[in-house]
């Protein structure tokens, strides 16, 4: 879902309750969408078009093992808060503002829309364990 900028400055906060078919996220090789995502949460306007967004992502991902490779469910929770700046804000020439920003862990959006389709896309990505071992495999190693 694409949630314009306007709308959240309109609404103060808006809440986010969203299924994503898992044909619509393409995660890469080593990890396959077997569940639509769930996204509940909600929106906030920050202030100077930086929009706050906390929530908790929920989805089920096939993953190969790294031993065995043997492939394997697994169900992710993942709570998350992230503020989203303008590209326009974060590139460019180093301001003082500027500068300030890039100490801070932010994301930035194109500034006229927030797309949570690619938002969860990233937190999924970014939560993928590196070297997934199948419930057996862990199991061998404890
Ligand atoms: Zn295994």
């Amino acid at each position: 879902m694409k949630i314009q900028l306007q709308n959240i400055i309109t609404n103060r906060k808006i809440k986010i309750n969203e299924k994503i078919p898992q044909n619509k996220i393409k995660l890469g090789e080593n990890a396959k969408l077997v569940s639509p995502i769930t996204i509940n949460g909600f929106m906030e306007y920050a202030g100077k078009e930086e929009v706050y967004f906390e929530g908790t992502l929920k989805a089920k991902v096939i993953l190969t093992c790294v031993k065995c490779l043997s492939e394997f469910e697994q169900e992710f929770e993942i709570p998350f808060s992230e503020s989203y700046i303008p590209e326009k804000f974060a590139s460019g020439n180093s301001g003082r503002e500027n500068r300030e920003l890039e100490e801070l862990d932010v994301y930035t959006y194109n500034g006229i829309f927030i797309d949570t389709e690619e938002i969860a896309r990233q937190i999924i990505i970014e939560n993928l364990p590196p070297y997934p071992l199948c419930p057996v495999c862990r199991a061998k190693t404890e």
